[in-house]
């Protein structure tokens, strides 16, 4: 069986699109605007587009203005994990999937309460899954 956390940089060349490739194993970032998440309302979970990990909720999005999908928090603690990133002459903190390891964006302090975060998210890096699939799914 198939173990994304196990992939090798081959094996992930293969499985991912060139852009997610880009991203998420090259810490890449989309073109702001770019994403096909960014405008995303409608309930339901976005998943990791490296292992499929249920990273975040509808409920924790909100607009930004920045371009990409915001998130003020995770849909479970441990999900992702954060590095913190130097490069681009800039100190940030980056984050990734805590399952696969892949690129998913940074987290900047100016987000909406209750956290102050503001997780910002390549859309390349989710799969989203509406709610309303799940139950049309019988
Ligand atoms: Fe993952």
């Amino acid at each position: 069986m198939d173990q994304p956390e196990e992939r090798t940089e081959e094996e992930w060349r293969s499985v991912l699109s060139e852009e997610e490739y880009r991203v998420l194993r090259e810490r890449g970032t989309e073109p702001k605007f770019s994403g096909d998440l960014v405008d995303v309302k409608e309930s339901g979970v976005f998943r990791c587009a490296g292992c499929g990990t249920v990273l975040f909720e509808s409920e924790q999005k909100f607009g930004s203005n920045t371009g990409w999908p915001s998130f003020y928090d995770v849909a479970a603690a441990g999900q992702v994990e954060t590095e913190v990133d130097t490069s681009h002459g800039m100190e940030r903190l980056e984050v990734h999937c805590g399952t696969c390891g892949g690129h998913l964006g940074h987290i900047f302090e100016d987000g909406p309460e209750p956290t102050g975060k503001r997780y910002c998210i390549n859309s390349v890096a989710l799969d989203f899954e509406p709610k309303s699939d799940k139950e049309s799914d019988i």
